[in-house]
């Protein structure tokens, strides 16, 4: 699982970095001490005077950005912020964001921006030919772009696995509960019924392959919130705890499913105090469930790129001499490929080649199912130091 978490009222840098700091390291922090998942966060420009962006920010803070773009834990534009309208300032900041080694491939749409893609559920121009804050030519046809959120969230946790309305229901708020799973519900008959709006609702996965306006495909992916109080309650640091709870956890894994959780950590308590005892209390529990191998926490652009090799992975298997060959052919190398797991009889005499190179893999103790399995080595991103 991730978190997607949209950078909205952050209240400054410090709280923005120390955020990334708390998250994925066990150092002491303004937000306490950490907590150290794989967990990413966006960036965007232009934006009121007192929330926190890569203009608002300073050159330390700017060059703080370019340093986490690179390693992999700023992964995702959220626009590019509420005053950017025309070509001539999408092209500049286009340009200032993407100008390091490591790009950022992920976009998720961002309140009543402009330059958010379309009216599908959002509002925006991106992908309107002709318009002012037209630019998906230059940002999402060429590939840069890979992975495009245009507002769809779901109740549901677990996706890529059956739909399961359990984990929504409270006891302390059975109206207000019974209310979130009959719209969840709804949304799954509409879709069944033709409604495309919620077509992603009923597949239930994370990612699906659509194009924009303009036809450019792309990968458009779906996050969720499966807060008893609906999609948009507790969608930030002031509530995750009544999100990251042992029962949604637990469906997760009983589900053996994935999710991008949506949420708003930059909405703090306070720049003084950003985090309540319960909101840390709540990654602190995500993290016993990380550091059991319960669930892999990774950030959002890791997540959706493991789920598009899934989806397009073409392998063969040879068996000679009691030695099995696995043969695998991919497009995307390096980090995309890790976690990708086979079932063996035996590791030992199993060899894997990606795109005709012998590869190393980690060979993974029986699970429930008894049987032995080889996996690509799954490594953490390293945090640069801040
Ligand atoms: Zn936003």
């Amino acid at each position: 699982m991730t978190i997607c978490s949209d950078l909205d009222e952050t209240p400054n840098s410090e709280v923005y970095f120390e955020t990334i700091k708390y998250l994925n390291t066990s150092e002491d922090t303004l937000l306490g001490k950490g907590v150290g998942l794989e967990i990413g966060n966006t960036i965007y420009f232009d934006m009121p005077k007192d929330q926190f962006s890569y203009t608002n920010t300073d050159d330390l803070g700017r060059r703080k950005i370019h340093q986490l773009i690179e390693s992999g834990h700023i992964d995702c534009l959220h626009s590019f912020g509420d005053f950017v309208s025309n070509r001539q300032q999408i092209e500049h900041y286009w340009h200032t964001i993407q100008r390091g080694q490591r790009q950022i491939e992920v976009w998720v749409d961002h309140g009543q921006a402009i330059t958010n893609f379309d009216a599908d559920i959002m509002k925006g121009e991106g992908a309107i030919q002709g318009r002012d804050a037209y630019h998906s030519d230059l940002t999402v046809k060429n590939g840069a772009l890979a992975f495009i959120w245009k507002g769809r969230v779901t109740s549901i946790v677990a996706q890529n696995s059956k739909r399961s309305y359990a984990s929504i229901f409270n006891r302390q708020a059975i109206k207000a509960s019974s209310k979130t799973i009959l719209l969840e519900f709804i949304k799954g008959w509409l879709a069944r019924l033709g409604n495309v709006k919620y077509a992603m609702h009923k597949n239930n996965k994370v990612i699906r392959h659509a194009t924009l306006l303009d036809n450019t495909p792309i990968i458009e992916f779906m996050r969720c919130n499966p807060s008893w109080g609906g999609v948009s309650k507790f969608d930030s640091a002031r509530g995750i705890h009544n999100v990251l709870t042992s029962k949604v956890l637990n469906t997760l894994v009983q589900k053996e499913g994935c999710s991008v959780f949506y949420s708003h950590l930059g909405k703090v308590f306070s720049a003084e105090e950003p985090f309540s005892k319960s909101t840390k209390q709540a990654f602190e529990l995500l993290a016993e469930y990380f550091q059991r191998q319960d669930i892999l926490v990774t950030t959002t652009r890791r997540l959706l790129g493991y789920l598009r090799i899934l989806d397009k992975l073409q392998f063969t298997v040879k068996v000679k001499n009691d030695k099995t060959f696995i043969y695998v052919i991919s497009d995307f190398c390096g980090e995309d490929l890790q976690g990708l797991t086979w079932y063996v009889d035996d590791p030992k005499n199993t060899y894997l080649y990606i795109n005709g190179i012998n590869t190393a893999f980690h060979i993974n103790p029986a699970d429930e199912s008894g049987q032995l399995s080889i996996s690509i080595l799954w490594e953490a991103l390293k945090l640069p130091i801040l």
